[in-house]
């Protein structure tokens, strides 16, 4: 059971102006942040983050998207967080997210989706890591 999961608070829901309603639905899903910090990331390192994404049709759109306007990054910790916090986060597709879920209220479209969530424990570390130091990681 994974005990780590990783999260951004995408450009598109700071510049809503979501970033604190979100904070709130992960804490009151159970979950506790043990690292966060509000960044930009450059185009070069968006591009590093979804680089398992380069071969795909839309990984220039999601690279400027990512990088155009500042991202909540945190480390959130629960039994069993990486499937949990997918549950919460919802669909890639806002149009197929369920109920109740943060795309679902959030999200705008599959790109401009809201909130990050990491799909496996090895990437909820590597993820983690790009942000964080160990020092930052409580
Ligand atoms: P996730 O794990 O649910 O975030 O989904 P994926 O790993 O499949 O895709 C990563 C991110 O790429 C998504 O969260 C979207 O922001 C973006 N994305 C996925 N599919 C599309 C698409 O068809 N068009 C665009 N513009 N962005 C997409």
């Amino acid at each position: 059971m994974s005990r780590r999961t990783f999260t951004m608070i995408k450009p598109d829901a700071t510049e809503k102006g979501h970033t604190g309603a979100i904070l709130n639905m992960i804490n009151q899903a159970g979950f506790r942040i043990i690292a966060m910090k509000m960044t930009k990331l450059s185009a070069e390192k968006a591009g590093e983050f979804y680089a398992v994404h380069k071969e795909r049709p839309f990984y220039g759109e999601l690279v400027e998207f990512m990088s155009r306007g500042p991202i909540t990054a945190a480390i959130l910790e629960k039994d069993n967080a990486v499937e949990d916090f997918r549950k919460l986060i919802g669909a890639t597709n806002p149009a197929q997210a369920e109920e109740g879920t943060i795309r679902k209220k959030f999200a705008a479209s599959v790109g401009e989706n809201a909130i990050h969530g990491s799909d496996s424990n090895e990437n909820a570390g590597i993820e983690g890591d790009f942000f964080f130091s160990k020092l930052e990681q409580f």
